[in-house]
């Protein structure tokens, strides 16, 4: 085995044997392994003994499943060529993104040969519910027919049927379980969705793919494109989609050069229409078939931690191919904390965050895991009391914050004054321009070819005379990057006075939108990286400066895939919340929340523990309206592996006001009651 350089250093026999796979060109190749087994690591390598060898780095796509993924791959690949006679300059390896990201870019590239504006606008789902709403309303589908889906429900089978490449009656029947009836105003209301989409020169998340892959159908600009790089690898594989899989097999149909690795035990969007088939059908996909390699050493957990895990995923209804097995002894049982309610549970986990720092464990070593972005609210609010600075990856983006919207309505509509999405949301802002003003004014930019020029001759609506030239003004006068969103800011300013009482903080916020657009060539860059990737939420918007940085990282599990910290708690590990439907959800969705629980357990190194909190507050639950629950601990671990835990039972101390405990027995022995439970 060739080693040029030393690359393949630090791995072990099946790990090198993956990185150094075959010679220049080599068969496909896919590494099947669990959580923690080194399949990125393995795979950094890789591409460092690529490039060792001699690879161009402009001929290696990378893709992997966020940017910060992405990222980070490539910053351990540099890292692995520095100071060897290879090293690269940053951004050497230019074609490493996300697959939405890269579809974009290339779409963008080859505009012309492919049909498409090159200026596509690129709308995020909330957006795209939006448009799909206008679209609703233009067929009059929302307000006489009561019961027609939601916008997001439409939104949702829209893009099952786009990215599952499924037909409508049998999303319509299979997963959402929906009568018939609605099928032919669908099909008319999403052909008016796509013609808006067309008419507003806009190109959706799923579009990305969707028109990547189709045009991968053109056998001429499948080999232009297939012939663009030498190595294609992917991360995080079983987690990609029916368009994604199709997009890789037009690229490579032969499979050389294609290395793709993942985990079929932690497959957990398949709510987003991504298909375990794709990893499992990948070594029959190609003649020769792909060469096959598993890994069974987990290097990440302690061997509690993954018995533990092994025992929740032990109890799918699916058999997973590997057990792991670590040679890391010694740690303790992962804990299951049981606890009063939300509140105690964020005071504890604050606490021990605490203690744990204390004992030297910096913040950036832990993190705090949940199902769904709310779920973190009151431990939020506990450690912004407690100036514990935090990140929080998953939740409430930036971006979708009103303010920072409206002013990216701004920009997006000067640079495609056809898009009605913005357009609604930006000239709305001006006091005496309601829904109808809006919508003639955009009709008119519509229909003009100089839709800059048809501003400028347009007459005044009445009753925003006086604010009507400084938005003329703002969307026509010339204007270079970045000085044209902080032209737009000080037109928004005294709206944003307006409208909001606390105008200071985002204020604050736009300051910041506005340094971020000064590192971006141009307008379009920008729109489009915000739009694809956009900026984390962090403590500095919930009132703690980020004054050192340590900080404490919350995240989705979702948004925690890939990673690790020494320490991880998991919140909320009760029905209702792992699985998060109360009893609703199909086999294959209960099956997936089981997945979703192994993924948060395998990212813990050294210390893991769940929170149980006996009352449970349930808001989503349209059914219930928002009331609290007596939760149980969740289903994923029953009496029979609850040996792997050591168990908790956690009461915050007593207050000033409350008496000790002992000096009075107190009315409801919650204690007792907690231990009751699991008698
Ligand atoms: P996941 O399924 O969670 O994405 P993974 O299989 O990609 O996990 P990595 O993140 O690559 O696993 O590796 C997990 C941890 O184990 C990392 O800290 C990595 O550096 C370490 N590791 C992997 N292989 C080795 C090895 N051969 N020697 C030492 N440490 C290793
Ligand atoms: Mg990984």
């Amino acid at each position: 085995m060739l080693d040029h350089g030393g690359h393949l250093a630090g791995l072990n026999d099946r790990q090198r044997a993956a990185a150094s796979h075959g010679p220049e060109g080599a068969g496909p190749l896919l590494v099947i392994a669990g959580a923690g087994s080194g399949k990125t690591r393995t795979l950094a390598h890789r591409v460092a003994h690529l490039l060792a060898g001699g690879a161009d780095p402009g001929r290696i796509l990378l893709m992997s499943f966020s940017r910060m993924a992405a990222q980070e791959l490539t910053r351990r690949v540099e890292r692995l060529l520095a100071g060897s006679d290879r090293a690269w300059p940053a951004g050497a390896l230019c074609w490493s993104g996300t697959f939405h990201a890269i579809g974009a870019r290339l779409l963008r590239e080859n505009a012309g040969r492919l049909g498409l504006d090159p200026d596509f606008v690129i709308h995020d789902r909330e957006d795209s519910a939006d448009l799909m709403n206008l679209a609703r309303h233009g067929l009059g589908l929302s307000s006489t027919e009561k019961r027609f889906p939601a916008k997001g429900s439409c939104l949702a089978i829209y893009s099952r049927c786009v990215n599952a490449g499924t037909p409508l009656p049998e999303v319509l029947a299979d997963r959402f379980a929906w009568s018939l009836p609605w099928e032919n105003d669908l099909k008319r209301l999403f052909g008016a969705y796509v013609a808006a989409k067309q008419a507003q020169n806009v190109l959706d998340y799923d579009d990305l793919l969707l028109a990547w892959a189709q045009a991968m159908e053109d056998e001429s600009f499948a080999r232009w494109a297939g012939a663009q790089w030498d190595h294609v690898l992917i991360d995080e594989y079983q987690d990609t989609n029916r368009l994604q899989a199709r997009i890789l097999m037009a690229l490579k149909p032969d499979g050389r050069g294609l290395t793709v690795v993942g985990d079929d035990a932690q497959a957990i969007y398949g709510f987003r229409a991504a298909t375990v088939r794709n990893i499992l059908d990948f070594p029959k996909a190609f003649e020769p078939p792909a060469t096959v390699i598993a890994l069974d050493r987990n290097y990440r957990s302690t061997g509690p931690i993954l018995a533990a895990a092994n025992a929740v995923i032990g109890q799918a209804r699916e058999r997973f191919a590997k057990e792991l097995w670590t040679d890391r002894a010694g740690g303790s049982k992962p804990q299951l904390v049981t606890l009063r309610d939300g509140r105690d549970q964020a005071r504890h986990v604050a606490g021990r965050i605490l203690a744990a720092r204390e004992a030297g464990l910096r913040l950036k070593d832990q993190a705090v895991l949940f199902r769904t972005s709310s779920h973190s609210a009151e431990l939020e609010i506990e450690l912004t009391r407690r100036h514990l600075p935090f990140v929080k990856f998953g939740g409430l983006k930036f971006l979708s914050a009103a303010h920072v919207k409206d002013l990216l309505s701004v920009l997006r509509l000067r640079q495609n004054p056809r898009d009605r999405v913005s357009g609604f949301r930006m000239l709305q802002l001006v006091p005496g321009i309601g829904p109808g003003t809006a919508a003639r004014v955009l009709d008119a930019l519509e229909a003009a070819p100089a839709p800059a020029e048809a501003l400028r001759r347009l007459a005044p609506p009445p009753r925003a005379a006086a604010d009507w030239p400084a938005l003329v003004e703002l969307m026509t006068a010339p204007a270079g990057w970045p000085d044209l969103i902080g032209a737009a800011r000080a037109w928004y300013a005294p709206h944003l006075d307006r409208l909001y009482e606390d105008a200071d903080s985002r204020r604050a916020d736009l300051e910041q939108l506005e340094r971020i657009a000064a590192g971006y060539p141009d307008c379009a860059r920008f729109l489009t990286d915000l739009t694809l990737d956009p900026p984390e939420a962090t403590s500095a918007e919930a009132g703690v400066p980020l004054r050192d940085d340590d900080y404490l990282i919350l995240s989705t599990i979702h948004s925690a895939k890939g990673q690790e910290w020494r320490s991880v708690f998991v919140l909320n590990a009760v029905d209702g919340c792992i699985p998060s439907d109360l009893g609703t959800g199909s086999e294959a969705e209960i099956e997936e929340e089981r997945r979703l629980l192994y993924v948060a357990m395998t990212r813990a190194k050294d210390s893991l523990a769940l929170g149980v909190p006996l009352k449970f507050h349930v808001t989503q639950q349209a059914r219930f309206g928002d009331r609290h629950l007596y939760a149980r601990r969740t289903r994923f671990i029953p009496d029979s592996i609850l040996s792997q835990f050591e168990q908790v039972y956690w009461q915050d101390p007593p207050g000033p006001d409350e008496p000790a405990d002992g000096t009075e027995a107190p009315r409801l022995d919650l204690r007792r009651r907690m231990r009751d439970m699991w008698a």
